[in-house]
């Protein structure tokens, strides 16, 4: 029924945040190269992220946004245990047209026309226009039909603030592509393609980025901060795992912090940005409905390496 559709779609939306994150998901999982986020009044107004990815064919575009259709996983039930996509679920879309109205606009490059997709509540409307290729979805006036869920939202500019934050480190894992944040008409954030060091620069700042040193042993990439650039907050301390920015497994910022051995001031933190590569049977990202919280089969291999590379980077660059 109505209600029990509500309260399941409001464990995969609960915030503006939220729908950011499934939608940056959606563009990365369609190989984008370009993406780009508007977002307003919060978020509750209008979140809105064009890619210029694979797209929707039009026979399949209807179904996007039903309940459990995915178009990442095959039929077979081993096929959740080796998730290579970042979406997998099928209830992002579907989800976000059950707290708000959901526009998509669609065309794989291989096709002439673009279809538009219109979905609210169960109803869907699909009709063809002309777009560039790859895919723009909009969402509009988020739990406006939510009263309850709209009384506990954060303010707009602490949701911004968060947004800000994480497309941040989505620029962070993801350097090698464009991207954009506009806030309420204003840029907040641009990067064009460059390694780790110069996507650090775009959220950092160039000062930042001019003390970080490459690390790059086994599955372990990115940047760590020389020792005089760090800071008493771990806040600045990113991992992703296959592709996916995740909240930081404590083992794992400890081997960062033991790869400096004695270099680091005490209870102080570096900037770092780790791009962890593990086999996917290894790495289960369906603990948690955001999938933020990494399980790894073998934690402790991989904090050794994140220690061992962070060292090498260290020892590569001397004082
Ligand atoms: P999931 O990502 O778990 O598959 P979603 O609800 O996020 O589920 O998306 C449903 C389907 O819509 C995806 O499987 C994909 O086929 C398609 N889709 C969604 N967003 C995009 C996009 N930006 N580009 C291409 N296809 C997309
Ligand atoms: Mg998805």
């Amino acid at each position: 029924p109505h209600v029990a559709r509500l309260i399941a779609a409001g464990e995969v939306v609960s915030r503006p945040l939220d729908v950011v994150r499934e939608l940056l998901d959606n563009a990365l999982d369609a190989s984008a190269t370009r993406i780009e986020v508007d977002i307003e009044g919060g978020g509750l107004t209008l979140i809105r992220v064009r890619d210029n990815g694979a797209g929707i064919p039009a026979e399949s575009v209807a179904l996007a946004p039903a309940r459990h259709a995915t178009s990442k996983l095959a039929p077979d039930a081993s096929s959740v245990e080796r998730v290579t996509t970042l979406g997998f679920r099928g209830e992002a879309l579907w989800a976000a047209a059950q707290a708000g109205t959901l526009q998509l606009v669609t065309r794989p490059a291989s096709q002439v026309g673009a279809a538009e997709v219109r979905a609210q509540g169960e109803t869907v409307e699909v009709s063809r226009t002309s777009a560039p290729a790859g895919t723009t979805v909009t969402v509009r006036g988020l739990f406006a039909s939510l009263p309850a869920r709209l009384r506990t939202q954060a303010p707009p500019a602490t949701e911004v603030r968060e947004i800000t934050t994480l497309v941040g480190r989505y620029v962070l894992h993801w350097p090698e592509l464009h991207w954009r944040l506009t806030v309420d008409g204003e840029s907040r954030l641009t990067h064009a393609p460059a390694d780790h060091r110069g996507a650090v620069a775009s959220v950092y700042g160039p000062l930042s980025a001019n003390r970080v040193l490459a690390v790059d042993a086994g599955g372990v990439r990115g940047v760590v901060s020389r020792p005089e650039l760090t800071r008493a907050r771990r806040d600045r301390m990113h991992f992703s795992v296959n592709g996916r920015p995740v909240l930081a497994p404590p083992e794992l910022e400890k081997a960062v912090l033991d790869g400096f051995a004695e270099l680091l001031p005490a209870g102080t933190a570096p900037l770092c940005v780790l791009n962890l590569t593990v086999a996917p049977e290894d790495h289960n990202p369906n603990v948690h409905p955001a999938k933020q919280v990494v399980a790894l089969a073998d934690l402790g291999t991989v904090a050794a390496q994140v220690r061992a590379a962070v060292a090498a980077a260290l020892a590569a660059h001397p004082l």
